[in-house]
């Protein structure tokens, strides 16, 4: 069974992109495990703050 992100339905990030762009992003970053590896989740376990616009890659920023 393919497993999702808990945080999918509400994640911030996908105010950033289209419809379509959401869905193919999701499917790369934030199914099948890859959410272990997700900035924004690593942060949210050690009890930080996640800025609404952290993409999961290497922490860089949307427009920043
Ligand atoms: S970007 Fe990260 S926190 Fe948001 S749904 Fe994807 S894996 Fe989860």
């Amino acid at each position: 069974m393919e497993e999702i992100c808990e945080f999918f339905e509400k994640c911030p990030i996908a105010r950033y992109f289209k419809a379509t762009g959401w869905t193919m992003f999701a499917s790369r970053y934030c199914r099948d495990g890859y959410s272990a590896e997700c900035a924004r989740q690593k942060l949210r376990q050690a009890n930080q703050p996640v800025p609404d616009h952290l993409l999961p890659w290497d922490h860089k920023l949307v427009g920043s």
